[in-house]
């Protein structure tokens, strides 16, 4: 293809995207197809002459974009959203024009330049402590491609800096705290890095978030034992449920055993409400300013941004250094040797990183902090009107506290007769089961999507929404097919 030719299949190829998001409202959320369904109607090697682009184009219509589920659909509640906006999309279409893999200054001189500069602007957007600030010298921020890689980032380098403290320590007594509600990142990185992992309890009538008493029992066992941990894993809106572990109280208790332990903050989708004042008591912001180690959230998760665009936030740069610098003479520069430069290689885990700040800083001057906080809110009012739906109903309950713009709830319907809730009488395998079969009913529908969770032991579906296009019609039309799906599960599981 010569230049000229990517014009006109550029612009071709804008016309197509934009006609898919006029029609995507009236497309199923997920396809209708089975695995393996693909390769059928692939050949089963490349060509052995290049093919006409047109093609390939047109084929991509109709073999590929058929498949795939769409996640900035109106009606997408699963998991938890995948930011989509215009102006990332063309960020990541010019950053793909410039193809530096900017591992150093030197590389891409811009690249880091405008990955530190909008890493500053985003902790001020989330109101961080200045200590994370690039700009400080100490701390610094950069972006990443998951909170997976984030948290595994921040393990590693609470590894080095504790073996780096406590040089006799042998790595099988190094523990790695999660909760029961932790995302998997954190038993992940544990086995990566070839330490033990606690889990310690958060429990339902601390409506899943981790207490400080919780944590000074743990420690004091560990550490009765020989044991050492060296890290936790603090979430800030669980999967699960959104739940937030009580960090004012986690640091008041790592402050007063004062053994070493980094304190890693997974605020992966609900970190973006940092950027409204009203969340920050909710989330513990002070508490995290004062002590978290590092601290995570995904642009591309709520935060307008498309995938993908992890950040991560360190108090002290000198660690991920310590940890991951590897220099051979061929990755040597006289900005890096003088230190007058951020050589982003050490602060993840391959050597080349995408220009992500670009799309990252097109956003920001495109909303604004007033953009943030109006989505935020938006999101946030959507989730109260499914819950006051679900709290009117006489079919639904709420599992746990509705969480900014996801709420978990299960089918308990009210007895007819005694008007009280059927998991009073009800055994709780029987309520799961009937919450199986609901979530079994929901998930073969292709006009929404919902997920399940099970939260200690309770089965249940969560409704999480964050598309840019939902609107209160799809919360009332996603509210009347879970009651439409009920009475049916109801019946046929003969209730
Ligand atoms: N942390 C939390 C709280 C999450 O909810 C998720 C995903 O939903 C993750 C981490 C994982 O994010 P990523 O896919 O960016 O690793």
């Amino acid at each position: 293809m010569d230049i000229e030719q990517f014009r006109k299949a550029g612009y071709q190829a804008i016309d197509n995207i934009c006609d898919h998001f006029y029609n995507l409202q009236n497309l199923p959320v997920r396809p209708d197809v089975e695995p393996g369904f693909l390769a059928k109607s692939l050949p089963d090697a490349p060509p052995e002459k290049g093919e006409d682009f047109q093609l390939i184009a047109d084929d991509y219509h109709k073999v590929i974009l058929p498949g795939m589920t769409y996640w900035p659909h109106p009606s997408f509640f699963g998991y938890f959203p995948t930011a989509c906006t215009f102006e990332a999309i063309l960020g990541d279409l010019y950053a793909s024009s410039v193809p530096n893999p900017g591992f150093n200054w030197a590389a891409s001189p811009a690249a880091t330049e405008l990955e530190m500069v909008v890493m500053d602007w985003l902790a001020k957007l989330f109101h961080l402590s200045p200590d994370f600030l690039n700009s400080s010298g100490i701390g610094g921020g950069a972006l990443q491609t998951t909170a997976s890689d984030s948290a595994l980032i921040a393990v590693v380098a609470a590894r080095s800096k504790y073996q780096k403290n406590h040089p006799d320590i042998p790595i099988e007594k190094m523990i790695v705290y999660v909760t029961s509600q932790t995302h998997s990142l954190g038993a992940k990185a544990a086995l990566v890095l070839g330490v033990q992992v606690r889990t310690l309890e958060a429990t339902t009538e601390d409506d899943f978030g981790l207490r400080g008493a919780t944590l000074a029992a743990a420690l004091k066992e560990d550490i009765d034992m020989g044991l050492h941990p060296f890290v936790l894993v603090g979430t800030v809106g669980t999967t699960s449920s959104g739940a937030v572990d009580n960090i004012t109280e986690i640091v008041q208790t790592l402050k007063s055993v004062d053994r070493d332990v980094w304190l890693h903050i997974d605020a992966a989708w609900a970190g973006i409400a940092l950027s409204c004042p009203e969340y920050h008591d909710w989330a513990h912001l002070k508490a995290i300013n004062e002590y978290a180690h590092s601290f995570c959230t995904n642009l591309h998760k709520w935060g307008l941004t498309n995938f993908d665009a992890s950040t991560l936030w360190v108090r002290n740069r000198r660690w991920l250094n310590d940890a991951l610098d590897v220099t051979p003479e061929f990755l040597r520069t006289a900005q890096g040797d003088a230190g007058t430069a951020i050589d982003y290689r050490n602060w993840h885990l391959a050597l080349g990183r995408k220009f992500r700040s670009l799309k990252v800083w097109f956003v920001l001057r495109a909303y604004g902090t007033e953009g943030f906080q109006k989505m935020v809110r938006r999101h946030v009012n959507l989730n109260e009107k499914f819950i006051d739906l679900v709290k009117s109903s006489n079919l639904l309950t709420l599992v746990a506290t509705p969480s900014l713009s996801l709420s978990v709830f299960r089918l308990d319907p009210v007895d007819t007769t005694s008007g009280e809730r059927r998991s009073r009488s009800a055994t709780a395998d029987a309520l799961n089961t009937l919450n199986v079969q609901l979530h079994k009913r929901l998930s073969s529908r292709s006009d929404v999507w919902l997920t399940q969770t099970s939260l200690n032991g309770t089965f249940c579906v969560r409704l999480a929404i964050g598309s840019t296009n939902t609107e209160e019609k799809h919360i009332d039309h996603v509210f009347k097919l879970i009651c439409e799906e009920s009475e049916a599960t109801l019946k046929a599981e003969k209730w």
